[in-house]
């Protein structure tokens, strides 16, 4: 029987904690007075811990390494869940539990760690971690055969997740990949953001990186007084705020309109022409009525809001055209980590046996959850990363 300690009690040192337990002596030490606070947050408190659609696609790691094993395995995560007796419920391919709570997932999750009686210390600060002949020993006090950092990264330190586990990574002489925000809102720099502050409507979001279209993501976006924000925001900001860290110029053209499948700027105008003639129209605003935001129609057409549109010319009509097909926006950086869903960036996959997640330079140190450079989109791709580099440890640790 294994001496094995956990330090972190988030998603995946829970699920690891769950896995190792039968069979070794494990010890789970959590800095809060309480487990999984990360995880309440999940979801806006539904907790979406698995996606249907798992291409390797929404996964990112600049670890110069494939995924595509690791994410093969996927399904190993969903049944951790199905284990814990979790039912689901699917919208649109996302997973939630049934309750609609992720209360539930961590009440589950307390229930089996009381079950399986492993010894979960709260309050706990892991401050030191020495290797000596072969033993871990924590904070000069409690010693371990095998020891798993699953602390977690930058984002919502609140949570506990404050970075601890890159000073203990450097102090093991492992390298760390640059840690930025992802899954987060974007700040622009567009004349019209400080007005249309609070309008959230479903648009195509394009994202430009030194001018070649790297990401396109349709559905929900929340224009703010700073840039835009929203699920199809973040789901582009991986990308984005990788760019910006390494100096590359990023940029978004929202289209408005997308739902109406027109497919260039010159055939929008032919429909705006068509819609004006078949209602018989007044002004240029009411062209937009009835499938824009009149608030982000007042605040996009300015000075042309009273003009008659028949009457506008060509070069006035493509530029009305424009705001709402093909409005760019210079992004100028991120709203910063501690508001991050996710950190990007952390331990180098080069690092591990990404078979096992044990760090290849120290015997019997294992890595898991966020800490590790791999981060997912929204949509519970986060979560399963670190269920699944959980359950890759167990297995590992259960065959020898
Ligand atoms: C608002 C929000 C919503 C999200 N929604 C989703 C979602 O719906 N689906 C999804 O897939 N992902 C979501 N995520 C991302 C997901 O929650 C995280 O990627 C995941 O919880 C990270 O798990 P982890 O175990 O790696 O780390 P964490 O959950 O951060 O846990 C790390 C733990 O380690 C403890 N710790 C740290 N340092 C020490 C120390 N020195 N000593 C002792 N303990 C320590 C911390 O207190 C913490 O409890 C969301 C994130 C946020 C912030």
């Amino acid at each position: 029987m294994k001496r094995i300690i956990i330090v972190g009690a988030g998603a995946s040192g829970l699920t690891l904690a769950i896995k190792l337990s039968d069979k070794n002596k494990v010890t789970l030490l959590e800095k809060n007075s309480d487990i999984g606070k990360k995880l309440l947050l999940t979801g806006s408190g539904r907790c979406n811990y698995y996606n249907e659609d798992m291409d390797k696609f929404h996964f990112y790691t600049d670890s110069n390494v494939s995924l595509d094993d690791f994410i093969s395995e996927n399904k190993k995560a969903l049944d951790f869940y199905n284990d814990l007796g979790i039912i689901p419920s699917i919208k649109n391919g996302y997973y939630y539990p049934f309750s609609n709570t992720s209360t539930s997932v961590v009440n589950s999750i307390k229930r089996v760690l009381l079950q399986k009686k492993v010894n979960l210390i709260t309050n706990y600060e892991v401050k030191k971690i020495e290797n000596i002949n072969d033993e871990f020993i924590v904070n000069d006090e409690l010693k371990s055969d095998v020891l798993v950092l699953a602390t977690g990264g930058l984002s919502y330190p609140k949570t506990g997740s404050t970075g601890d586990g890159y000073r203990f990574l450097k102090d093991f002489n492992l390298n760390i990949i640059n840690t930025i925000p992802s899954l987060i809102s974007l700040k622009s720099d567009c004349p019209f953001q400080k007005k249309w502050s609070g309008i959230r409507l479903n648009a195509k979001l394009s994202l430009y990186e030194e001018d070649a279209l790297s990401k396109e993501e349709k559905g929900e976006v929340l224009l703010t007084d700073y840039g835009i924000s929203g699920i199809c925001t973040f789901n582009i900001s991986s990308i984005a705020s990788r760019g910006l860290s390494k100096g590359k110029k990023e940029e978004v053209i929202i289209n408005f309109v997308d739902f109406l499948n027109i497919e260039s700027k010159a055939d929008f105008i032919t429909y705006l022409d068509n819609r004006d003639k078949e209602y018989d129209l007044n002004k240029v605003y009411e062209l937009f009525d009835g499938f824009i935001n009149y608030k982000l129609v007042n605040v996009l057409l300015g000075k042309y809001k009273d003009k008659k549109w028949s009457k506008l010319k060509r070069e006035e009509k493509d530029i009305i055209a424009s705001l709402f097909y093909e409005l760019k926006l210079p992004i100028l950086g991120t709203s910063g980590i501690e508001k991050a869903q996710v950190t990007s960036g952390g331990l180098d996959l080069n690092e591990v046996d990404l078979n096992t997640f044990e760090v290849k330079k120290v015997k019997n140190l294992y890595v898991i959850g966020e800490l590790l450079d791999i981060n997912g989109d929204c949509g519970g791709y986060n979560l399963t990363m670190c269920t699944l580099s959980a359950i890759k440890v167990g297995e590992s640790i259960d065959k020898n």
